[in-house]
């Protein structure tokens, strides 16, 4: 079931003048239904939320429980499932993944209220929210690692805007673009949910098909311009004649309506968001889709952890883990920001080596801090817990720590190191406080009260001692009873429906005086009452309900103490994810080796002792060396064409060189020995392909809408890598497309390249191209086997090795002697159907496997120099040749 699905009003069995015939509870079950447009209805009674008609057949289905019913409606079941309240996260979350939104419909009085009404009165119900992809809060549904975008788009007379915001940590953004770029900022984002007005679907064809899962669609009237900016200036306080004169009127109308979709869906209560941030257009660098997915910045095809950012992430704390995703998946233009962000690095390289008693001690306390901006957010929502407060409590007393282990440190750091020292507030009075209030072991909930330390409130110790006292009594009356019937083994009990009871053995049942006022009888026991015992249990349970509503209350009062101070609250959360990320930045940079990166405006990018980030942590785990690889082109010389054989080492120097990229521009030191770097405006990629059938573009197509997506887009200023361009179509249309593609790029982009090609006739360009630059992988044979060096070195390659790869790979060796022989023929430009048919049917064809022999004799001879060879070596190579004859018998 796909959210597409869901997002047709989900139809009931059952019209909306057939109310009156339904029961009074189902009558207001189906008022509330009939607001819930799209949503899945959990609907609220007693410890299950109940599920009916369409919605729990949907339900049951996908969350494969079982489908019950409840009555009947003009003769046919009501078909029903439901979910325990106190495990209702763990079914959200697979509803919610399989795209739905969920519209939670709570019980908003005691029932007993409701009975006093008349016995068939109906308990009062509402929505109290409606839970989106984009909308979560809770812990267990969202990614602790990443930011979990709602994100909207407007578009207004050809001008496009989009704004997101994350409701668990406040973050909110918005930017102007250009339509075409657009598809490439949201694979960037990667936003749980898209906000898009309907009306816009035939302009944005692609994107609404490509994002379709995503995208929830909104009458365009709530994008309207005055209203979501009356939205925003009244959600900041802030006048709306000069509030956000720096955003475009579709940026404000994208905001806006952000924060009229949460307000609908949270009911009126709001999150902290941070003040609205925007981006000028050429702030971040643009990845294009393909690179974005292609170099596996945030996601790899294996999982994340074998992205850049699995491999790169040392954070210790949830929150500086999604700081750093949010640095790396959009890279910066903005030369002051990137190098405040190297100085940050580098300074906390110092800290960790001049100080590594601090450092270390920081750590730990990282470690230890739990995810205070989403706990605040809760908080704010009024869905906090006890646990909440308790790692606001943490987070804040951990936070003091950090600073005054940075403290002797911190004058003459540099700017962030500064700012974010300067936002650890003072918030001692408000941590006491907690600390005060909040018991070390803490329930989930605090609707059964009981987190609240003794001492706290002298009311509540109060009420704790009567309930203590009322055990007391208890024990003694059970001891009174005893005596006085003589059953030893008469017990006071206690359970939800009769509440505190006399429970002896059946057989002792005539053996009590009438004192005794009979309640129960069960197979083995007797349950009886006295006034007295009744008494007592009244006050025991009214000094309970009174501890419970004032630790409730002390509860919600230390929720508007910690609300008070929401924005102090997320500066701290923001800086301890700052030092997170830069301390452990700079510990793995010099842990690996990597270097900070010059950048400026020119258009070098000289890379010294380059290394691929996520091969070569692969490679040391695996115990084996990386080779590092320089990379040097500038102004005059931009455009390398890299030849070499299969498995060389191609596409692996390309796509180092792109992360090196993306890393240095995110701010992050890279895996060099040095690296000096023009700013790159856009960063694009063609490697590999596969055929997109859902989009109806075969293999070839994929390939060239994507050559096609750099030749309209880069300037002079991008960075494009290519990993072979024409092989999914006949060789010569390839190497037509591939040749003319080339000069385009050189002639006319003038962009950085790196194109890797097994096309050696391109070699040729160089002659008309000298900004261009033949490279070649060098391989070394020996002893008819190749063996790989992974060394970039100049000049061209002039073979692939296409058939001794092969041979690693296993192709049977009839096979391979066949494509040797053809190749043969070929290289000396015969016509293949000159080639003798070969008989796959006999064990080899014997003058092809012996020709085959000679031919490697032959390419080895040629490979040697005779007069260098020493005796034993030529005795050698004579056992060889005599092997390779028998080998092939
Ligand atoms: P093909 O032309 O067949 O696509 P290629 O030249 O693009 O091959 P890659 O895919 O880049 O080759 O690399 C082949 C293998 O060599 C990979 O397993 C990779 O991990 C390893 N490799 C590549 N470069 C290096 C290097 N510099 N040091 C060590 N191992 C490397």
């Amino acid at each position: 079931m796909t959210k597409k699905q869901s997002q047709k009003p989900i139809q009931q069995n059952l019209a909306i003048g057939d109310v009156q015939t339904h029961t009074p509870m189902m009558a207001q079950y189906w008022e509330i239904k009939q607001r819930t447009e799209n949503c899945l209805l959990f609907y609220r009674m007693g410890d299950f939320y109940e599920l009916f008609f369409e919605d729990a057949i949907i339900a049951a289905k996908t969350l494969d429980i079982t489908l019950t019913k409840r009555g009947q409606h003009q003769g046919q079941d009501i078909a029903m499932c439901g979910v325990p309240v106190h495990s209702h996260e763990s079914y959200l979350h697979k509803l919610i993944a399989a795209g739905f939104k969920i519209a939670i419909c709570e019980q908003l009085e005691d029932p007993k209220e409701a009975k006093k009404r008349g016995p068939k009165s109906v308990v009062k119900r509402d929505i109290v929210r409606i839970i989106t992809p984009g909308t979560i809060t809770e812990d267990n549904l969202l990614n602790a690692r990443s930011h979990n975008y709602l994100l909207s788009i407007m578009e207004h007379r050809g001008k496009v805007a989009l704004a997101w915001l994350d409701i668990s940590t406040g973050d909110f953004y918005s930017q102007s673009t250009d339509k075409n770029d657009l598809i490439n900022i949201l694979h960037q984002l990667e936003p749980s949910e898209i906000l898009f007005p309907t009306e816009k679907k035939p302009l944005f064809t692609e994107l609404t098909a490509l994002f379709a899962d995503k995208i929830s669609f909104l009458p365009l009237s709530r994008f309207d311009s005055q209203n979501t900016h009356k939205i925003l200036c009244d959600f900041f306080e802030l006048p709306t004649q000069s509030a956000f004169a720096d955003f475009s009127a579709e940026e404000i109308t994208a905001a806006g309506s952000l924060l009229d979709y949460v307000r609908l869906m949270q009911i009126n209560h709001m999150p902290h968001i941070g003040m609205l941030k925007n981006f000028q257009d050429n702030y971040f660098m643009q990845i294009d889709r393909a690179a974005h997915i292609n170099l596996e910045i945030c996601q790899s095809a294996h999982g994340k952890n074998h992205s850049l950012l699995g491999k790169i992430d040392k954070c210790h704390s949830a929150g500086g883990a999604r700081l750093l995703k949010t640095w790396l998946s959009a890279p910066l233009c903005h030369m002051q920001t990137i190098n405040n962000r190297y100085d940050a690095i580098e300074w906390s390289q110092n800290f960790n080596q001049n100080t590594a008693d601090n450092s270390l001690q920081i750590i730990e306390l990282l470690k230890s801090i739990s995810d205070i901006e989403r706990a605040l957010n809760r908080i704010n929502l009024q869905r906090g817990t006890p646990r909440d407060m308790q790692n606001i409590n943490q987070g804040l007393k951990n936070s003091f720590k950090i600073k005054a282990l940075l403290a002797g440190t911190i004058k003459h750091a540099p700017t962030l190191i500064q700012q974010n020292f300067d936002n650890l507030h003072n918030l001692s009075s408000l941590q006491q406080q907690l600390s005060a209030a909040l018991k070390d072991e803490l329930p989930a909930l605090a609707r059964d009260g009981g987190f609240i330390k003794a001492g706290f409130s002298a009311q509540l110790d109060h009420l704790h001692q009567l309930s203590q006292n009322g055990r007391q009594i208890l024990l003694a009356l059970e001891q009174k009873y005893r005596k006085k019937s003589g059953i030893d083994t008469l017990k006071i009990k206690q359970n939800n429906v009769l509440g505190i009871f006399i429970e002896i053995s059946t057989r002792y049942a005539d053996k009590l005086d009438t004192d005794f006022i009979h309640r129960q009888s069960t197979a083995t026991s007797a349950r009886f009452t006295t006034n007295e015992l009744e008494e007592s249990a009244r006050n025991m349970v009214e000094a309970n309900h009174k501890a419970i509503a004032i630790e409730l209350d002390l509860f919600t009062s230390l929720c508007h103490e910690i609300m008070q101070f929401s924005a102090k609250i997320f500066d701290i959360a923001h800086a301890i994810n700052f030092f997170d990320l830069v301390l452990s930045q700079a510990d793995f940079a010099d842990k690996y080796n990597y270097c900070r990166p010059i950048i400026d405006d020119s258009r070098q990018f000289h890379i010294t002792q380059g290394r691929h980030p996520i091969v070569e942590l692969s490679n040391i785990t695996q115990q084996q060396n990386f080779i590092a690889n320089d990379c040097e082109l500038n102004q005059n010389n931009f455009l390398w064409l890299l030849t070499g054989p299969n498995m060389a080492g191609k596409s692996t120097f390309l796509r180092q060189n792109a992360l090196i990229v993306v890393m240095a521009q995110a701010g992050l030191y890279v895996p060099a020995n040095q690296a000096h770097i023009g700013m790159i405006d856009k960063l694009f990629s063609r490697v590999g392909a596969g055929d997109d059938i859902a989009r109806g573009h075969s293999t070839f197509m994929v390939e060239m809408l994507e050559t096609s997506a750099i030749l309209n887009r880069a300037t002079d200023k991008s960075f494009v890598i290519l990993d072979e361009i024409g092989r999914g179509t006949a060789t010569f249309d390839g190497l037509s497309l591939a040749h003319a593609i080339t000069e385009y790029l050189h002639d006319v982009i003038k962009c950085r390249t790196l194109f890797a090609t097994h096309y050696h006739e391109l070699n040729q360009l160089r002659t008309d191209c000298p900004n261009l630059s033949n490279m070649h992988i060098a391989v070394k044979e020996y002893q008819g086997d190749i063996i790989f060096t992974h060394q970039i070195k100049s000049g061209s390659a002039e073979r692939s090795y296409g058939i001794h790869v092969a041979k690693l790979a296993g192709i049977h060796p009839n096979i391979l002697k066949r494509a040797t022989h053809i190749l043969q023929i070929l290289e000396q430009k015969q016509d293949l159907p000159d080639i003798a048919k070969v008989d796959w049917t006999s064990e080899s064809s014997e003058q092809d496997v012996e020709q085959q022999a000679w031919l490697q004799i032959k390419n080895l001879l040629n490979d040697t120099d005779i007069d260098e060879l020493s005796p034993k070596q030529a005795l050698e190579q004579l056992y060889h040749f005599k092997n390779l004859l028998d080998k092939n018998k």
